[in-house]
């Protein structure tokens, strides 16, 4: 079941971000969402319009992305706070904060987020009967256990 959803939109990217998210208000309304600072305040007037007041999701603003807020979800995802993560990056420029960027990706992808870098995979996913599936858990990739209990000379 996912309860944690984690949102990031590039500036490029933030309308597309926005307009799945009013698509699928109904469906956040029961999660807690945490988001890069200026995506999360986006995200938050969006629910407000077609949820109301009552209705809202949690949204946690965290820092923008470029002045941490990546790093931020990365450590989140690190200390197994997040269940699913929609990132949609600008592919046609590279970010100030570019290494932060890639550690996002490395990361969702070492701990096994379900994780969707654009529209069609964001709709898939939270449309799945196991996005709502209390018995479904995520299996954490047993290189996590190996590394940590690797043996060094
Ligand atoms: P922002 O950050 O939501 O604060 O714009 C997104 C990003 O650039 O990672």
């Amino acid at each position: 079941m996912i309860k944690n959803i984690a949102l990031v939109a590039h500036d490029a990217r933030k309308q597309e971000l926005l307009s799945w998210v009013r698509f699928n208000a109904r469906s956040l309304k029961d999660c807690t969402l945490y988001c890069t600072g200026t995506t999360g305040k986006l995200t938050r007037q969006a629910l407000k319009e077609i949820l109301g007041k009552n209705e809202m999701p949690e949204v946690n603003c965290l820092l923008s992305g470029p002045l941490g807020g990546d790093a931020q979800i990365s450590a989140m995802i690190a200390e197994g706070k997040v269940d699913m993560l929609v990132f949609f990056c600008d592919n046609l420029i590279m970010q100030g904060h570019q290494n932060d960027v890639m550690g996002l990706v490395r990361l969702a992808s070492l701990y096994n987020i379900p994780f969707a870098t654009n529209r069609s995979t964001a709709d898939f996913i939270i449309s799945s009967p196991l996005f709502r599936d209390p018995d479904y858990t995520k299996i954490i990739p047993s290189c996590i256990d190996s590394y940590k209990n690797r043996k060094l000379k």
